[in-house]
């Protein structure tokens, strides 16, 4: 039997140097891959496709990056929404926040949004401990996450984090 992946859109969304790009190619070599992993880079849609695995059934997650500013407009609208900060840069989570926010007013809260705290493995710069960035999410009814893109800690988890969220969000039992 054939079967058609689906696809799912998720904007990275986050201030600059917080580490989305590197989260973002952590995921093409994670081992929950399927075999047809595809990278597009500057195309319309900016993103970089993954093709995983879960459970035999496969799913294209399609990683929109760049998008820094979430005011933007944008005619595609996400299944899900990742957003991240570093745990090292308190304006960065700030920011997060703010999008947080900026999702809610928009009633954008149907959609899955995670809160990923980067670069946890620089622990002795850390500006912004793990209960804030716990409350923040809690606060906004999100799932909370503490990954390291350099160590490759938390990586493969937020995918499936990612991709959880997204089934659960569409077939709420
Ligand atoms: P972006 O602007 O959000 O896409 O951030 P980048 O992915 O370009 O990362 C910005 C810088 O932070 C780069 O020098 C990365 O190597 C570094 N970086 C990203 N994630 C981590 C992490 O988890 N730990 C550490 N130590 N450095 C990281
Ligand atoms: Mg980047």
């Amino acid at each position: 039997m054939t079967c058609v992946s689906s696809v799912y859109r998720v904007a990275v969304l986050g201030s600059s140097g917080v580490g989305k790009s590197f989260l973002i190619n952590q995921f093409t070599s994670s081992e929950l891959l399927g075999t047809s992993q595809e990278c597009s880079s500057d195309s319309d849609v900016d993103g970089v496709s993954i093709t995983v695995v879960l459970d035999q059934q496969e799913t294209v997650l399609q990683f929109m990056d760049k998008q820094e500013d979430v005011t933007a407009a944008t005619d595609i609208l996400p299944e899900a929404y990742m957003v991240v900060y570093s745990c090292t840069c308190r304006a960065s989570f700030k920011a997060a926040v703010q999008i947080c926010q900026h999702l809610k007013d928009n009633a954008q809260t149907d959609k899955s949004v995670i809160l990923v705290a980067n670069k946890v493995d620089l622990a002795r710069r850390r500006e912004v401990e793990s209960d804030e960035g716990r409350k923040a999410a809690f606060g906004y009814e999100c799932k909370y996450i503490e990954t390291s893109a350099a160590l490759g800690l938390n990586v493969d988890e937020l995918l499936v984090g990612v991709l959880s969220q997204i089934k659960l969000n569409l077939n709420p039992e």
